[in-house]
């Protein structure tokens, strides 16, 4: 009698109950064995992009080697055609052709290349006390306190009045020197330490030290910076006034590495949201002669709120996707009513060091797939884009379909805090659109976290949307 009622109950929750399960317990070796190649692939996109003019650079090598080619406005297409187009050399967007018609919708992942960093304003450099440094201006959220005494590198153009462009790219070369902002000793620290952590680093302290070297046999003022802009012009022909038109940034000079002894995540900078950018990127290199038109769309500016004409409100991506919808005389709008848009972009994973900001029930665990974020924003979903129930009932279909470890996500407890995506602004271009991405661990940090499998089900959940009937 005990037995039978055990096995009763055994029945039912197998058959009405939702349990989350790891994915190491749902995959194969095989899977595994993909899982590792995938991974190496993506930090090597990690180390070759620390900005998004970067990954813009990386995303174009490895597009051209795949076979796609830059779209010139009204270009024949044929279904299977792979074709790309970079906006300002900073977001860039990609599709492949489908058998159907552009009136029957497209199947869009939507991701960004732009990570938090510490920007150069456009004067930067001063000398103090005969040290040379940089003011910087952050850009994203950041905690300013975990920017200090780490090694930076700098990356970036400068815009030369003549038309010419520099490419700058310092610390991730061979025997490159690499930068840093200091902080302040224990010793002297009493005062610092007793302020709350979000002003103990204020943002004005982020100057970054660059020399402390004099100009010899000088007796002028300034010594150290002079010395400073004599090695800038002879590598780069640059003079101080040349900083005004130039977009340098400092980053992480962290190469991605293996994280654990298992070796089962990666830690790096930029995984937010490169990780998602480069699995739409990797599943759309992937894709041949697919059903629907499938496009990537790695956005820029994301981190700042979307905005300018490289972010996800631009009307670049419009301009994009009405000159492939007018070589089928099909009208934009028509497009996209009946397209749908993975917002492919990371989410926070659950952090038992940090358990109480957290309600664990619907937070993402790292190693069960893919987060699905049915909605993101904050206080009460606010800015947030809310897909419907029968779009996520659509996407359950699909991933399972596919065999994509995935999980439902959202950012912490409601009232904690909050955060928002590219959804909003697909779906106001009348997209069905929903987030989905991979759980991130220290997000915005100069060092996050992921897990390889998650980032692997990832690009398998992003190839499976463009793939979709
Ligand atoms: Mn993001
Ligand atoms: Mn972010």
């Amino acid at each position: 009698m005990k037995e039978q009622e055990n096995s009763r109950g055994e029945q039912l929750r197998k058959a009405l109950s939702y349990t989350k399960k790891n994915g190491y317990d749902r995959v194969d070796r095989a899977e595994l064995e993909a899982m590792d190649a995938y991974c190496t692939g993506y930090k090597q996109f990690l180390d070759a992009g620390k900005t998004e003019r970067e990954c813009v650079d990386r995303t174009i090598a490895l597009a051209e080697a795949a076979g796609f080619r830059a779209y010139q406005r009204g270009m024949a297409l044929k279904p299977g055609d792979k074709v790309y187009r970079a906006n300002r050399g900073k977001a860039v967007m990609l599709a492949v052709l489908g058998r159907r018609g552009l009136d029957q919708g497209v199947n869009i992942a939507a991701a960004h290349i732009d990570s938090p960093r510490l920007d150069l304003k456009q004067n930067p450099l001063y000398e103090a006390d005969e040290l040379a440094f940089l003011k910087t201006h952050y850009y994203g959220g950041l905690r300013k306190y975990q920017w200090v005494t780490i090694p930076l590198e700098l990356h970036g153009v400068v815009a030369l009045k003549s038309g010419q462009v520099v490419r700058v790219s310092v610390g991730n070369g061979e025997g490159d020197p690499l930068f840093t902002v200091d902080d302040l000793l224990p010793h002297l620290g009493a005062e610092q330490s007793r302020k709350p952590l979000g002003e103990a680093i204020p943002a004005e302290s982020l100057n970054i030290l660059v020399g402390s070297r004099p100009l010899a046999d000088d007796e002028g003022s300034d010594r150290v910076k002079l010395s400073i802009l004599e090695l800038l012009n002879r590598k780069y022909g640059i003079v101080e006034e040349d900083f005004i038109s130039a977009e340098l940034s400092a980053v992480p000079a962290f190469r991605a590495s293996d994280v654990g002894f298992d070796r089962s995540l990666i830690g790096a900078y930029g995984h937010d949201d490169r990780v998602c950018a480069y699995a739409s990127l990797a599943a759309i290199l992937q894709l041949n002669d697919p059903e629907r038109t499938a496009v990537c769309m790695l956005a820029d500016k994301e981190e700042i709120g979307s905005e300018g004409v490289t972010g996800m409100k631009s009307a670049a991506f419009d301009t994009f996707m009405e000159d492939l919808c007018q070589s089928q005389n099909v009208p934009l709008r028509a497009c996209y009513e009946r397209s749908f848009c993975l917002s492919a972009d990371v989410t926070a994973a659950y952090d038992p060091n940090f358990a109480e900001v957290y309600e664990k029930r619907n937070s993402a665990l790292v190693n069960c797939g893919m987060g699905l974020c049915k909605y993101t924003g904050a206080r009460g979903k606010s800015g947030a884009s809310d897909a419907s129930a029968e779009l996520v009932a659509y996407v359950r279909r699909v991933l399972d379909g596919a065999g994509v470890v995935w999980q439902m996500a959202e950012l912490g407890k409601a009232d904690q805090g909050g955060g928002g995506t590219v959804a909003v602004f697909m779906a106001e271009r009348n997209i069905d659109t929903l987030d989905a991405g991979v759980p991130v661990l220290s997000m915005h940090a100069p060092f996050e976290t992921v897990s390889k499998l998650d980032c692997y089900m990832t690009f398998k959940g992003v190839k499976a949307i463009y793939e979709a009937k």
